[in-house]
């Protein structure tokens, strides 16, 4: 009987890998983070603590795989989401949404310019060559930044603006961090 909820416990666990956990980078999935940002943003806002997303999306990734193949860019990934692991404090949740995508969310922030610190930092480690499949790639990377600042935005709402952020930062030239700010709505209404 032991060896019986020995086994159910472990096909549990297997399953709840296979639903909340990416295969490529071993990272929590979006379906984990649409969890936990639901979470951390109902905290912030009852403890009137900050929070904010950090919207990253690698840079002309795409010839990675053409140039390297689609298993040596998976390999940039992983590396990709160790160096991420390696950027953040405890406490703060880095996932990866899917393609070259990944959301480091900071649950508890004191000003804007640590965060924009941060993702600086990050831009500087990932653009440090990485030793994969016997090459020495180079990649940089985008980032957008949403904060929530006391008020309770819901997570789509959160990774809506971070993901306005990021298309500011690959339209001015990649590379580069920018924040969220109201005007990004309307520039994105004329571009339509
Ligand atoms: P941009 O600077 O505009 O972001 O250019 P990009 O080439 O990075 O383009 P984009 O972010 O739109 O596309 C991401 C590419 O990532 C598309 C696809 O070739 C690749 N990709 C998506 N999922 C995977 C994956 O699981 N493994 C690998 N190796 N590549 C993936
Ligand atoms: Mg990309």
């Amino acid at each position: 009987k032991e060896a019986l909820v020995g086994e159910l416990r472990r096909r549990k666990e297997e399953i709840r890998q296979l639903a909340y956990i990416d295969p490529v980078t071993s990272l929590p999935n979006r379906r984990m983070l649409m969890d936990w940002l639901n979470h951390i943003l109902a905290q912030a806002a009852r403890h009137e603590h900050s929070t904010a997303l950090l919207f990253l999306d690698l840079d002309k990734f795409k010839e990675v795989n053409d140039q390297f193949g689609h298993e040596t860019g998976d390999k940039l990934l992983q590396e990709v989401g160790s160096r991420l692991i390696r950027c953040v404090r405890s406490g703060d949740t880095v996932s990866r949404l899917g393609g070259d995508e990944f959301v480091i969310a900071l649950p508890e922030i004191a000003r804007l310019e640590d965060v924009e610190a941060t993702a600086e930092k990050i831009i500087r480690i990932l653009s440090e060559p990485m030793p994969i499949a016997g090459h020495l790639l180079k990649v940089s990377a985008s980032i957008g930044i949403a904060t929530a600042w006391g008020r309770l935005p819901s997570p789509d709402e959160a990774l809506r603006q971070a993901d306005l952020a990021l298309y500011r930062a690959k339209s001015d030239g990649r590379n580069r961090v920018a924040v969220f700010e109201p005007a990004m709505e309307i520039a994105i209404t004329y571009r339509r």
